[in-house]
């Protein structure tokens, strides 16, 4: 995200840098416009002749329109090394000659055989000068084409009143056609003028916006000039889209085959245009530039990225994997440490250490504390008649029985070892610790299992001794005391419960 974001701003300030070096270029052609009309509007020799053919223009008479017509073709002659010097080192294609104050045509040094029209509402720049006697300059389109002009005023000294007089005003244009190139030819980035077709609707003759129009007559505009082919320019401008309010337009990222190119576009305002707040401009500017080092450079950090993610989200899910192993291993672990395999219930190691708690606590609290040892009779000659699997089952179904009957969450049965049970029974007196081994008792006798000999030949039936902690004698621990109940239990018959 914060390469794409770089990348975003990187692509947007290029566009803004260009657009600058753009708008210093236009200004450069408008200067030197200006600097060459003022050149020629201060050449006084050119300027007597024009104020001939003025004053005779502004008389009636064949002979005076012949004076103007050898007045026109002097200037002709004289401006021609000028103009051709003009033409070549300054890229300049209209020179034209506007009288005052009516605004009409004088010369056209660059298409002679047209004069005597005006233009007032296409000439603005040359109207102004004329009114106001001071130098403009700016777009404009006329009747032919469009132009980057100077215009100047000329003064003259009237060789009858010795006086200066204003004669009219001289016109220098260049078109984007030459200022194009030489701007792609100094700086890093090529640049297209497109003109709008209303705009050019409402200043062009027909016959030259048809000529301009005649392969997409719906186009809303007109490529003017490119400083590279039209292919190149046609794509890039495809694969935009122009906001009509050309509000804040972004740089975006076009592609010309391998290439990526970073475009935007400003609009163009036309001379009169760029006197006044809001109104529409005659076109747009589009800029772009080669910027694939850029979005290739992106490009590799994002798979970097993605690969860096992929990879990172890979060990992380191994190490995850492997943690819940470890886990899994240890909980494995812990359970075969205290668990006996065969029943299911505490095995004897688990056994010792809850008993050991038990007296510890004992000690301290001075409650009763009960302990069963349940051991299944003549289980050898069961193992002998039915079986080593048989035997296995019983003891299963046996651990299960007992485990019923101590109900409470802090009773424990185990298995202390074959086929003898340990119940630990805290906070139980001798009275109780009786009943429940007696259920226990009863409830093994009650087991009815299936068996493919008859049971009774072996009946499955348990000893159980009873001890309390309450009722020791000095010199007997709890266990001697609960084993000395379970051997009397066996003495005198077995499948029975002994307490005292
Ligand atoms: P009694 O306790 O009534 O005096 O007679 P007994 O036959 O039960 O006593 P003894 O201690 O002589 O025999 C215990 C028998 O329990 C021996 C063995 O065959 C059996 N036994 C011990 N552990 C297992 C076991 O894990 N599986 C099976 N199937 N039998 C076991
Ligand atoms: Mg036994
Ligand atoms: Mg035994």
């Amino acid at each position: 995200m914060n390469a794409r974001k770089t990348l975003h701003s990187d692509i947007q300030h290029h566009a803004e840098d260009h657009h600058r070096a753009f708008d210093v270029a236009i200004k450069m052609s408008y200067q030197s416009m200006l600097q060459l009309a003022t050149f020629i509007s201060q050449q006084e020799e050119w300027n007597q002749i024009l104020l001939t053919g003025k004053k005779a223009l502004e008389q009636t008479g064949n002979s005076n329109k012949i004076k103007a017509m050898q007045a026109r073709q002097a200037l002709l002659n004289k401006l021609q090394p000028a103009w051709e010097k003009m033409n070549q080192a300054f890229q300049v294609r209209q020179l034209h000659y506007h009288l005052a104050p009516d605004n009409m045509s004088f010369l056209r040094v660059h298409k002679p055989d047209l004069f005597g029209d005006k233009m007032e509402h296409l000439q603005c720049a040359v109207v102004d000068t004329n009114a106001e006697r001071r130098p403009q300059f700016g777009f404009e389109t006329g009747k032919i084409y469009s132009g980057l002009k100077g215009v100047a005023p000329i003064w003259a000294k009237d060789p009858e009143s010795q006086q200066k007089v204003y004669v009219g005003a001289v016109e220098v244009g260049t078109s984007f056609d030459q200022m194009l190139p030489v701007l792609a030819n100094n700086f890093d980035f090529d640049a297209a003028v497109f003109l709008s077709k209303p705009y050019l609707e409402a200043r062009m003759q027909k016959e030259y916006l048809q000529a301009r129009f005649n392969r997409y007559p719906d186009a809303p505009y007109y490529l003017e000039a490119s400083s590279t082919t039209t292919k190149i320019t046609q794509q890039v401008f495809n694969q935009i889209t122009i906001n009509q309010s050309f509000n804040a337009p972004e740089a975006h990222v076009v592609q010309n085959g391998q290439k990526f190119l970073s475009s935007a576009y400003f609009p163009l305002y036309d001379y009169q245009g760029s006197k006044k707040a809001d109104s529409t401009p005659a076109g747009f500017i589009l800029i772009w530039s080669d910027v694939s080092d850029m979005v290739l450079a992106f490009r590799s950090t994002f798979a970097m990225n993605i690969l860096y993610g992929i990879l990172g989200f890979i060990i992380i899910e191994l190490c995850l994997i492997w943690a819940l192993r470890k886990e899994h291993q240890l909980v494995k672990a812990e359970h075969s440490a205290t668990i006996d395999s065969l029943t299911g219930l505490f095995n004897r190691r688990y056994y010792d250490m809850i008993f050991q708690r038990e007296l510890s606590r004992i000690e301290r609290t001075k409650e009763p504390l009960s302990l069963i040892i349940c051991d299944i009779d003549k289980f050898k000659n069961f193992n002998d008649f039915y079986g080593h699997t048989a035997g296995d089952d019983c003891l299963k179904r046996v651990a299960q029985t007992l485990e019923q009957q101590a109900k409470r969450s802090c009773d424990v049965v185990a298995r202390y070892g074959g086929e003898e049970f340990a119940i630990i029974l805290p906070s139980t007196d001798l009275e109780a610790a009786v009943i429940i081994a007696e259920n226990m008792r009863e409830a093994v006798f009650g087991l009815n299992m299936t068996m493919d000999q008859p049971l009774e030949k072996h009946p499955l039936t348990v000893s159980l001794g009873v001890a309390c902690s309450h009722n020791l004698e000095p010199g007997v621990s709890l266990f001697e005391l609960a084993d000395q109940h379970l051997y009397s239990a066996k003495s005198a018959g077995r499948n029975r419960t002994q307490s005292d």
